[in-house]
């Protein structure tokens, strides 16, 4: 299991066939505001590899962006709407066809509210995973070994998490609304981005 970090690109050839892991970190909450410093990307063989974008980047990532794109590969996400939005919004791709595991444990683990990734993983997989870095600076040149560990470590159990909650799903009978639900969501995205962040569409009022 290795950590790789690279500066604006990921590097040809280092991903397995296959879904990938995606997650992001920014400099906040308010994607045309804050901007996207860093995209972790897993093939789930074990490895994470980490892309640091400078301040003022053209975010151009050729690789990184044949994959986002790639019909013929899913991208899994927790939270894949605030994630899909800000490569939306700074690289201009939109990630399709996608996974997420929020919303797979909302329509599943219906006891509970706690949707976290901490939770999610913490449940179905046994393992504890730390959100100490959650809110720190993404911002600067050099991220720390705890930064490193923490982004990394937010797409190391995405595949895992989907084969566990794809049979909750199976069982529930909820793999169909699920699949809508996915369809559906860089459009949800999109929604954000074009000015209906907190709109819920589909309410009479
Ligand atoms: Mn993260």
């Amino acid at each position: 299991m290795t950590v790789y970090f690279h500066e604006e690109d990921l590097p040809a050839g280092v991903l397995a066939d296959g879904p990938v892991a995606i997650d992001t970190e920014t400099m906040g909450l308010i994607t045309p505001r804050d901007r996207l410093c860093v995209v972790q990307i897993s093939d789930g063989k074990g490895d994470e590899h980490l892309i640091r974008f400078a301040p003022g980047s053209d975010y151009a990532a050729p690789n990184l962006r044949a994959i986002i794109a790639d019909p013929n590969r899913l991208k899994l996400f927790h939270f894949g709407r605030f994630d899909i939005a800000a490569l939306q919004h700074y690289m201009g791709v939109l990630a399709t066809p996608v996974y997420c595991t929020k919303i797979a444990s909302r329509l599943t683990r219906t006891y509970t509210d706690r949707h976290g990734l901490k939770e999610l993983v913490r449940e179905l997989l046994g393992f504890d995973i730390s959100k100490q870095q959650q809110s720190s600076d993404w911002g600067g040149p050099v991220l720390s070994d705890a930064q490193r560990d923490y982004a990394a470590s937010d797409v190391r159990y995405l595949h895992q998490l989907k084969t566990e909650l794809d049979v909750r799903l199976a069982r529930e009978g909820r793999t169909a609304l699920a699949q809508a639900c996915f369809d559906f969501l860089p459009h949800r995205a999109l929604l954000d981005l074009a000015g209906w962040p907190e709109a819920d569409i589909f309410a009479h009022a």
